[in-house]
């Protein structure tokens, strides 16, 4: 749809990032707002020159540094001055090499080939074809990106839980410090057999959230619910693969205790479990707004 970019923009950042010939990254965690997005103070306001001055910062910004382009949420009216929160917030993307973009980068501790970045913007001047979409309407636009976001965070979770439960069986088959394998105790075997069950679950209602995400559906509540699932799922995984190994588990160089900062941010990030928890229960189930 050409909400979601014109066909110029699309050509200029879509197309040669997915040919992997740039690179971009997503803005919209804020030090302040953190979860409640729609509270963000980032602010864009038209300038003389027809386009925009942004002024704020974001918090967590993965492979900022490397990236050629970002894709960030900001608002076009603050958030005091909405008679609803969605309103008023706006999608942009820049060029990081546009003066008065200042990267600070995080001690995070996962294993991941990019890096996390706090992200300054003092008086960024961006053009007018900087605007995705129209200003103020870019609630549904970002919830289009996060909803696949979603479903990508749900795929890799289960992928990790995959790796890790791969790894438990066979070192579980080796491994007989009372001469009979590890893995025929049923401790260790059934929290593996659960495990298994729980990716399986997980993976196919991730597969069905991205059914109804191709055929243009609203994906929001199975999308939620896949990446809920899929990251509980590849904690469990995990962590019966720490047991399994014991002490080697917490060895690097076994590439188990490696995978645990990542599948326990999965329950954190992209979004955390609880609001997911919060959206079923209030969208899908009908009940009260908790917090
Ligand atoms: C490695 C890493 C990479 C990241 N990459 C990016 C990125 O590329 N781009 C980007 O924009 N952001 C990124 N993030 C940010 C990430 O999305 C946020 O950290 C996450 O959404 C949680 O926000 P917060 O840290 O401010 O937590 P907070 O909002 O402070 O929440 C803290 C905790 O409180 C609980 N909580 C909060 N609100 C509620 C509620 N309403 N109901 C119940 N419980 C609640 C949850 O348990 C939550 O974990 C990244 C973070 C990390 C660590």
């Amino acid at each position: 749809s050409s909400d979601l970019g014109t066909p110029e923009q699309i050509r200029k950042f879509v197309t040669p990032t997915c040919s992997g010939e740039t690179k971009m990254c997503f803005a919209i965690t804020e030090p302040n707002a953190g979860t409640n997005s729609f509270a963000m103070s980032t602010l864009a306001t038209r300038n003389d020159a027809g386009g925009w001055t942004l002024n704020g910062q974001k918090v967590f910004i993965s492979g900022a540094r490397d990236a050629d382009h970002m894709l960030v949420v900001a608002r076009t009216t603050k958030a005091s001055e909405v008679k609803q929160r969605t309103e008023g917030m706006s999608l942009f993307v820049l060029d990081m090499k546009t003066p008065g973009i200042k990267l600070t980068q995080l001690n995070i501790q996962v294993e991941t080939a990019e890096r996390q970045y706090l992200v300054f913007f003092d008086n960024v001047e961006l053009p007018a074809d900087a605007l995705i979409g129209e200003a103020g309407k870019g609630a549904k636009l970002m919830f289009v990106g996060l909803n696949s976001e979603r479903l990508l965070a749900a795929g890799a979770a289960i992928g990790l839980g995959d790796y890790a439960l791969a790894k438990a069986v066979a070192y579980s088959m080796d491994r007989k410090p009372f001469g009979k394998p590890i893995g025929s105790y049923q401790a260790l075997q059934h929290r593996m057999a659960q495990a298994k069950a729980q990716l399986e679950a997980a993976r196919l209602m991730t597969y069905n959230a991205a059914e109804r995400f191709d055929a243009g559906e609203d994906a929001g509540a199975h999308a939620n619910m896949a990446k809920l699932l899929g990251s509980q799922a590849a904690v469990a995984a995990v962590d019966v693969a720490l047991q399994t190994h014991g002490g080697y588990g917490f060895d690097r160089d076994y590439d188990i205790v490696t995978l645990w900062p990542m599948v326990r941010l999965m329950e954190i990030a992209p979004i955390n479990n609880e609001m997911l928890l919060n959206y079923i229960g209030e969208h899908v189930l009908g009940l009260p707004k908790s917090y």
